[in-house]
């Protein structure tokens, strides 16, 4: 019998058992994921160097691959080492060692095993990728996929070849060029993982089996992999730019197009794919799109990181169930939270539930999880909901008068800890607070619309509250899933307030005869999701026209703009505006031609960019970073030139 070996290094330990396995744990020093490091690729080289030594001399059958952390398997490369990785004197070399070191594991004599829980993303997933065998768990927390083409750059630890040998090159690009996040059924279904369990004790018994029994996957049947031959390759590539170009431009987004191109090149050799990686992926690590990418996820990330540790909501109450409180409600029970939902009576809470209820349904894959949802929201039109929340929202018309008068009828009602917020988005929050014996209880949670899929929450604070009341209301945007940026209550806040000189510019553009497809489209050419009269159209001109006359921007009377709020041509919800809308789409006509358009568009965005540093100037959020993520989150505003006042100081803006 052997003695057992055991080593531990700062990212790993390693153990042998008396049957010969060895179980190698990955356990990142810091923060509650795991990262691949360089620091830990190094330590793995040594490791995999014992592993080969003691697989030789028939001391080791197997190893199995695990995570010692809750939140999942590995997270990724170290995105706080990129920017110092851009070093094209370093960049190539890392890269390649780390190739060689997969191939290690992957040439192993004995099956390398990996047991995957949580979050198995990017170079954590071509670790795995690499391994003989792979297991996952089968619950919601699994996610299996390469998010690389978010941070502007793909899989550069041999994951592109791999993913193509395992998945066939339409499905294995497809993830990498979405950067989609795969749950464990939809990843087995892609043959990127072999083997699932139903929980994460189960992963030690087979990753067992698996080594004892020598298991091997199987790379992607003929039937995939024949869409990388002959000529057939070339037509799949250009069906992937493509699909690529509608969703962004070479220009903006190189990597998605670079990583193409290595597919044409190379996509029928998994190992060749592999070898191209380093000389595709080093020029886009260190672009600027990555660059701004990277600073945008670590400002984003930075944003989850406000508000105060431990704060728990478990039940929330919103008044006015229109628009945006109907749709908040939703939201609140969507993320769990037991929601009552008041308005004048039952008839106007009933459409509401009706939208939740969809909303449940598209997102929850099973009909127990909808009903359960369903149960977390309640119609309350008498407001017996508020002495048990923990949080208050209030959604009701914008009139002070009915705001005031709410919140004065709550404010005794309440538990003494509860968030008490308006939704509106012009009234001053110190005239709302005014009503209440304690005006400094008052902050005020702004959401856009629509309220499931803008991130963005506008925490509004009046010159009454304290540090800690704002702190709560950005906890809470977190416990939604929200992203909290924190904004002085001042007229528009922050996103209207830059979004409105922008828009307004373009409408009266339009008015003054030039082409609204041209103008959307040269907004677009510039790297706006959607041109400003569209914009408008969507946001609907009766809201534009009551924004813009609060920030001070009175519509002429004798204006297409007036003319068509009265004609009650209000945008997409009427299907009418300055488009029409067929189908949630704008129906537009031809564009005329323009020498630069992209130059047009960075015009049009002119106004956005100067509100922007005239709004950070007046200390209305607290610095560029913030104004610039807030901006990016609450516009679209061009992610891969890192926000408004980032692309100014780059001379892009
Ligand atoms: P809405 O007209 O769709 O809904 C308002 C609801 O409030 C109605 O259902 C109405 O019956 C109800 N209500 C009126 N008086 C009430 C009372 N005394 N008690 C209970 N309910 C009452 O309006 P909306 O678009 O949802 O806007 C609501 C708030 O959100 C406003 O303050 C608005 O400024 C703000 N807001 C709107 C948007 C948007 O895009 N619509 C975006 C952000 C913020």
């Amino acid at each position: 019998m052997i003695a057992p070996q055991a080593t531990e290094t700062k990212h790993w330990r390693f153990h042998t058992d008396l049957e010969k396995i060895g179980w190698l744990t990955i356990h990142s020093p810091e923060g509650s994921v795991n990262v691949l490091s360089r620091e830990a690729i190094m330590e793995l080289e040594t490791l995999v160097a014992r592993i080969e030594d003691l697989a030789a001399s028939g001391e080791l059958v197997g190893v199995v691959l695990l995570s010692d952390k809750e939140s999942g398997f590995i997270a990724g490369a170290d995105i706080s080492e990129f920017d110092a990785m851009s070093d094209f004197s370093v960049l190539p070399e890392a890269l390649k060692r780390t190739h060689a070191l997969f191939a290690r594991i992957e040439n192993l004599k004995v099956p390398f095993v990996a047991g995957i829980h949580g979050f198995c993303l990017g170079g954590g997933l071509e670790l795995a990728l690499a391994c003989h065998y792979r297991i996952a768990v089968n619950d919601d927390k699994t996610r299996i996929g390469f998010p690389e083409v978010n941070l502007g750059i793909f899989p550069g630890f041999g994951g592109t070849g791999r993913s193509i040998r395992q998945a066939g090159p339409v499905d294995a690009m497809g993830i990498m060029l979405t950067g989609k996040m795969l749950r464990a059924g939809a990843a087995r279904g892609l043959n990127l993982v072999d083997k699932l369990v139903r929980h994460r004790d189960m992963l030690r018994w087979e990753g067992r089996r698996a080594v004892l029994s020598k298991r091997k996957s199987s790379g992607a049947p003929w039937s995939k992999r024949i869409m990388a031959l002959g000529p057939l390759r070339g037509y799949v590539a250009s069906k992937m730019r493509e699909q690529a170009g509608k969703k962004a431009r070479q220009e903006h987004y190189p990597a998605p197009y670079a990583l193409i191109d290595l597919f044409e090149q190379h996509g029928d050799d998994w190992q060749a794919m592999i070898r191209g990686e380093v000389e595709a992926f080093v020029p886009l690590m260190g672009s600027p799109t990555a660059t701004n990418l990277r600073r945008v996820f670590f400002l984003s990330e930075g944003l989850k990181k406000q508000g105060l540790k431990g704060a728990k909501f478990a039940r929330v109450h919103v008044i006015g169930a229109g628009v945006m409180g109907g749709d908040i409600a939703a939201w609140c029970a969507y993320r769990g939270m037991s929601v009552t939902l008041q308005d004048l009576d039952m008839a106007r809470i009933q459409p509401a539930l009706d939208r939740a209820k969809k909303l449940f349904k598209k997102r929850y894959k099973k009909k127990h999880e909808v009903d359960a949802a369903m149960l977390r929201l309640v119609a309350d039109p008498q407001g017996l909901g508020v002495p048990r929340a923990d949080v208050i929202i209030e959604a009701v018309v914008e009139k002070l008068d009915v705001k005031q008068a709410i919140f004065a009828g709550v404010e005794d009602k309440l538990k003494p800890d509860a968030i008490l917020a308006t939704n509106t988005s012009s009234i001053e929050l110190e005239r709302i607070a005014e009503a209440l014996k304690d005006p400094a209880r008052l902050i005020g949670l702004h959401f856009f619309n629509p309220v499931a899929q803008l991130p963005l929450v506008e925490v509004i604070r009046s010159r009454f509250n304290s540090d800690e009341a704002i702190a709560r209301g950005a906890s809470f945007a977190q416990a939604i899933g929200k992203s909290p940026v924190v904004v002085k209550s001042a007229p528009g806040f922050l996103v209207n307030r830059v979004l409105m000189p922008y828009m307004l510019g373009a409408v009266e553009r339009v008015e003054r005869g030039e082409s609204k497809e041209l103008l959307d489209a040269a907004a677009v050419a510039f790297g706006m999701p959607m041109g400003p009269i569209e914009l408008m159209d969507t946001v609907g001109l009766d809201v534009g026209k009551s924004v813009a006359s609060e920030l001070g921007h009175a519509v002429p009377e004798d204006s297409q703009f007036a003319r068509l709020i009265a004609a009650g041509k209000l945008g997409r919800k009427t299907g009418e505006g300055f488009y029409k809308w067929e189908k949630g789409k704008a129906v537009k006509g031809p564009a005329p031609a323009h020498a630069d358009l992209a130059g047009l568009g960075r015009e049009l965005v002119k106004p956005l960019v100067d509100t922007t540093e005239v709004v950070v100037g007046e200390g209305v959020v607290a610095s560029p970073e913030l104004a610039d993520i807030g901006v990016i989150l609450g516009t679209g505003f061009a992610p891969f030139l890192g926000g408004p006042l980032k692309a100014r100081k780059d001379g892009r803006a």
